[in-house]
């Protein structure tokens, strides 16, 4: 199919106002979030998706963020990994990751691991899943 074909029946993409300026600028406003701002930022479209990507944050700003979210109401049920720094259902983590010692809030909360990064790490690869880096 034709490019005339697919511009014809969608409408024209509208830019948000930060899309608007210059990429540079989007930058250096972006450089300002936290780390929980940058993961909101990455869900609005494309563009600033990959904008975030570009923004470093440190593990500890990370593991503060979702050592914080995952002590929210709705997060009642759910525990953060703290290698790919999502919160995830129990049921992403094995019993032993999630109870005595790795409860939340315990003594070893931030060894705390999800399936997906015990995996890796049983292959010593250990990637850091979370765009953000
Ligand atoms: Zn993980």
């Amino acid at each position: 199919m034709s490019a005339t074909f697919f511009t014809s029946i969608m409408p024209e993409k509208e830019l948000s106002g930060l899309q608007t300026l210059p990429l540079e600028l989007q930058l250096n406003i972006a450089e300002y979030l936290d780390y929980g701002s940058l993961l909101a930022l990455r869900r609005t479209n494309r563009h600033l998706h990959n904008l975030a990507d570009r923004i470093k944050c440190s593990d500890l700003e990370k593991s503060t963020f979702v050592r914080a979210a995952e002590q929210y109401p709705q997060h009642a049920n759910n525990f953060g990994c703290y290698r790919c720094y999502r919160v995830l259902p129990a049921s992403e983590f094995a019993d032993r990751q999630i109870r005595r010692a790795y409860g939340k809030g315990n003594a070893k909360t931030l060894n705390r691991l999800c399936f997906d990064c015990q995996w890796w790490c049983r292959y010593d690869m250990l990637p850091r899943m979370s765009t953000c880096s």
